[in-house]
């Protein structure tokens, strides 16, 4: 008997019982093969519209399980996945045929509220990441839903509600523990191979399975938070208002917009508000924006930092649900940009489809674009276009409308693109525009820490 697995070059081969059985006993955690009854719980990613069928499963236990996940695969060529949280849109975190290295039991969190630092495994999400800061008051810059893996966010580079204040997640990494390609045990940091730390602070999975994150945190706990809603009528004014407002933000505050469907199925323009420090600061500043036309719902209102990380997870980032996304940065919304959003949203195929203006300002963009592989570092709009639905009958349809929407948003668009928002499609000139100058060094380091290309299911980065 064989066990078939897809090589890292795409074809096929069989591992013999005895090599599996070998690899099995050398590691702590489960070992789940497609015929265990465990397969089936295992398998799925966040996105129901991924449905990869890897040979096998390992939840690892461990460092010293990543280490022989890492060591099978480059000595069998077999195809591998890193999995953190399992949030990635594209399905990164599986493949068909090959193994996945599933840090998801990996949980451990340490918290030194004194020092202000957290160190976490390899398969926290942020969620429980929160749950343990928060208990002394502390965050770091996380993501804006609670269920994203703090180690994929964290190596694409990590856009928040803290960015304007903190700095992208990579801003707030001291080190990582990281088993690189050859199976060996590293540490990273400014300190101890610089080089490896400057890569993985933005070079999404492609430079080792990093076993630990060590994050500097902040203290905070109140924040003024919420969503303020006009019906899609309003959308024209509310959104040429918003492009003015956001050019006057302090780092304190966050203003994002979107177009999405309210619960009773109408849809609306949304802006959603974060201030982070002072409330009545945050009172004023958002005051004339709040009062602007006639919202009709205003939910702004002093909120714990706890609260507002859970406040977009429903009914847009629930497990399972299908999405195709595309996304992209701009630097600047202009009229004819903001007519075809809109356009878009009197077009929306499904209720939880939405078009998301993540407004990235302050402390992350005045980090110098080459101090971290995280290029991103303008003032800017991330964008997205998602096409979101629950019935995989339906994927056609959803899918159609964003990539039509996409073709008349994308000559807006820069040539750029957050790493972790890429789709599957994006090709390898948008990998390397969204790098800009730091593209050829992440190759020259590719070429050093991972020659074989061993991390390839990935925005990837091919070695130099
Ligand atoms: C609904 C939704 C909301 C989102 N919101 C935000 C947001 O607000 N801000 C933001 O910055 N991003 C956001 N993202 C994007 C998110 O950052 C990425 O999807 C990220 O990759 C998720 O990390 P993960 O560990 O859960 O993913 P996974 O699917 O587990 O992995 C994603 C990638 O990271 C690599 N990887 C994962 N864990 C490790 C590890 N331990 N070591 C090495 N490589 C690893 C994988 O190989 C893979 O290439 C969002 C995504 C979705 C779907």
């Amino acid at each position: 008997m064989s066990l078939q697995v897809t090589t890292l070059d795409g074809a096929s081969t069989g591992l013999g019982d005895s090599t599996l059985d070998g690899f099995r006993q050398s590691v702590r955690g489960d070992v789940i093969l497609a015929t265990d009854p465990q397969y089936g719980a295992a398998r799925p990613v966040w996105n129901g519209n991924i449905q990869k069928s890897p040979a096998m499963i390992v939840r690892c236990a461990g460092v010293s399980d990543v280490q022989r996940c890492i060591d099978f695969a480059r000595t069998h060529s077999v195809l591998l996945s890193i999995r953190g949280g399992g949030h990635s849109a594209p399905g990164y975190g599986s493949n068909d045929g090959g193994m996945v290295l599933d840090m998801g039991p990996m949980k451990g969190i340490q918290v030194d509220p004194t020092g202000r630092i957290a160190r976490v495994q390899g398969g926290v999400l942020w969620r429980e990441f929160d749950h343990e800061t928060q208990a002394f008051g502390l965050a770091t810059t996380g993501g804006t839903v609670s269920n994203t893996g703090v180690a994929g966010l964290t190596l694409g580079g990590g856009l928040g509600w803290l960015m304007g204040k903190h700095g992208a997640t990579v801003d707030n990494l001291l080190s990582a523990d990281v088993v690189t390609a050859d199976g060996q045990f590293r540490k990273a940091s400014v300190a101890e191979n610089p080089d490896l730390f400057w890569a993985l602070r933005g070079g999404g999975g492609n430079f080792g399975a990093v076993t630990s994150f060590e994050f500097n945190l902040h203290p905070i706990s109140q924040t003024l938070s919420g969503l303020v809603l006009w019906p899609l009528s309003q959308a024209r004014d509310v959104l040429r208002r918003y492009r003015d407002f956001a050019a006057t933000l302090p780092d304190e505050a966050e203003a994002y917009a979107a177009l999405l469907t309210s619960p009773d199925g109408v849809p609306m323009v949304a802006l959603i508000l974060g201030y982070n420090g002072d409330l009545a600061a945050g009172e004023s500043l958002f005051a004339p924006l709040r009062a602007f036309g006639s919202p009709a719902a205003d939910m702004v209102a002093p909120m714990s930092y706890g609260a507002r990380q859970v406040m977009l997870d429903q009914p847009g980032a629930i497990h399972g649900l299908h999405r195709y996304w595309r996304s992209a940065f701009t630097e600047q919304l202009s009229d004819g940009f903001l007519d075809v959003l809109i356009e878009g949203a009197h077009g929306f195929t499904s209720p939880l489809s939405a078009l998301f203006l993540f407004h990235v300002h302050g402390a992350i963009t005045r980090v110098p674009e080459g101090e971290t592989a995280f290029a991103a570092r303008r003032t800017q709009w991330d964008f997205d276009v998602i096409g979101q639905w629950e019935d995989a009958t339906e994927s056609a349809r959803h899918i159609g409308w964003v990539r039509e929407l996409w073709t008349r948003l994308e000559p807006h668009a820069s040539a750029t693109t957050y790493i972790n928002h890429m789709a599957a499609e994006d090709r390898a000139e948008t990998v390397r525009a969204s790098y800009g100058a730091n593209y050829q060094r992440l190759r020259e380091l590719k070429r050093r820490w991972d020659p074989t290309n061993l991390f390839r299911v990935n925005s990837n980065i091919a070695p130099a």
